[in-house]
């Protein structure tokens, strides 16, 4: 009798277990403008404290190589949601309109039952597809009282922006979404991208601080060929009154400019009175101290709008069930090499930040020092919704190095391509990296460069043509040849290489 009862519930249960579906995660996706990996302390940075991001990394995996594939704002996001390479997607500049017809990550996801919404920047000019619900900033937003897209409609909202994403997204979590669905929520800020206005209750939090300065802040490119000489991101020269908050670029409301002004009038006519009579080497430091310490500031709330976010997961149970990846769109240079903004090849504005948490699949505080990109992100929210990619996809899913799993046969380099020319007198180039070297080509100029990041990981001088050099610049040379042909880079953009 004993055995006829038990028989029944064991083959239930093996069955039942065979049978189950493996559970679909929660994907939240949190991600920001420009915040390079030097700004965040899980990557080791000096110049910031960044708890709340530390904690992702902590609790999950930080990846040491993630690298864009062109390295500027709307084709970095349209590379995300479509896993090809800008000469497939369309999107090859800031001034595209991403073709929304397209297939994307997000409408794959619906179709294996998640509900997706994007909260923020958006920037990519045509309206969002595949989302069941999208806010999104026109343009790129303002730091203060966005007007914001939801849905197809205008509305206005009134506060700091990177604090009303983060409420908007945590509306949509509590409120608005279908609770028996998983979701996908791609949070994303305008922060820590120009022109950098900090939240009024951080006004003055590092005026007791001097922000250690690069040891590029007065480099001169000697050891380059003529293209970084040209550019037009100079601290000194090219960051202009704006970006200096000598003026101001959002609408405030009365409240808000007698706080914001009030902090930086005085301090401006300070400067002002001086001006005139500083050096070349007062105004560069000057221009520096402001400018990061903005920079800095903003990112701060960022760090702090994650914390927010993370103790949701926490409080509502949702976080043994979520991965929660925090991401952006491209690095950053900090004063380095004497610039602000992006577009180069160079390490510093080519790497991403990726930190990745997944409870009970991810090892605590593990490192990923493989070679990985934004060209993957596609590929990865679907392998950990158990979807299918579309076969044009062109990156790999990282779900088995987010395992542990050594991967023998993981890419051994990675293909660039900047395509925008002109913007910040950064020419279009073409390169190929791997774990060591970097091989770049202004082709426009037919300008080489060629780097031994082991030797040299600051990239202050190519040694292209060096004879020590041959047998790699000749390697280099030819998995150029075979990355284009691998992710079959168009006649068309071939044709423009002299
Ligand atoms: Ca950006």
């Amino acid at each position: 009798m004993k055995m006829v009862r038990t028989l029944p519930c064991l083959l239930l249960l093996v069955s039942g277990f065979a049978q189950a579906a493996p559970k679909q995660p929660n994907i939240l996706f949190i991600f920001t403008d420009d915040h390079a990996p030097h700004a965040i302390s899980a990557y080791g940075s000096e110049l910031i404290k960044t708890p709340n991001l530390d904690r992702i990394a902590k609790e999950g995996m930080t990846f040491e190589r993630c690298y864009v594939t062109n390295s500027i704002c709307a084709p970095s996001r349209a590379v995300i949601l479509s896993g090809r390479h800008s000469f497939h997607n369309g999107q090859m500049t800031n001034g595209d309109v991403f073709d929304g017809s397209q297939v994307t990550f997000p409408k794959l996801l619906r179709k294996v039952g998640y509900e997706t919404a994007l909260i923020g920047k958006w920037h990519l000019k045509s309206d969002p597809t595949g989302f069941d619900r999208y806010e999104v900033l026109y343009g790129q937003g303002s730091y203060y009282n966005p007007r914001m897209k939801r849905d197809g409609k205008e509305v206005k909202r009134v506060g700091y922006t990177t604090d009303i994403i983060t409420d908007l997204s945590l509306q949509w979590l509590k409120e608005e979404r279908d609770p028996d669905k998983p979701f996908m929520l791609m949070s994303q800020h305008k922060a820590p991208h120009g022109r950098w206005e900090p939240a009024l209750r951080h006004l003055g939090a590092l005026d007791e601080v001097e922000i250690p300065e690069p040891d590029t802040l007065f480099h001169d490119y000697s050891g380059k060929t003529s293209s970084a000489s040209q550019h037009k991101m100079g601290i000194l020269e090219h960051l202009g009154d704006k970006r200096l908050m000598l003026q101001y670029s959002s609408q405030f409301t009365p409240e808000q400019f007698k706080v914001f002004d009030g902090y930086f009038r005085p301090r401006n006519e300070a400067f002002l009175a001086k001006r005139d009579s500083m050096s070349k080497e007062e105004l560069t430091r000057w221009h520096y101290q402001r400018w990061i310490r903005n920079y800095l500031l903003c990112a701060k709330a960022v760090d702090e709008n994650v914390g927010r976010i993370l103790k949701y997961l926490d409080e509502s149970g949702l976080a043994e069930d979520t991965v929660v990846i925090y991401s952006s769109d491209q690095g950053f240079y900090l004063g380095d090499y004497g610039w602000f903004d992006k577009r180069w090849m160079y390490e510093l504005s080519y790497r991403m930040p990726l930190l990745v948490r997944w409870p009970g699949q991810i090892e605590p505080k593990s490192k990923n020092r493989d070679l990985t990109s934004n060209l993957d992100f596609a590929q990865t929210f679907l392998d950990l919704a158990g979807a299918q990619p579309d076969p044009k996809m062109q990156g790999v899913s990282l779900v088995p190095l987010l395992k542990g799993r050594d991967q023998k046969n993981w890419r051994q380099s990675l293909y660039y391509h900047y395509h925008e020319g002109g913007g910040h007198g950064v020419a279009r180039h073409e390169g190929v990296k791997t774990a060591r070297h970097k091989l770049i080509r202004f082709y426009e100029k037919d300008e080489w460069e060629l780097y031994d990041l082991k030797e040299d990981p600051k990239e202050l001088k190519s040694v292209y043509d060096q004879p020590e050099y041959a047998k790699i610049q000749g390697r280099m040379r030819r998995e150029l040849d075979r990355l284009r042909k691998e992710y079959e880079v168009p006649t068309s953009v071939y044709q423009a290489l002299k």
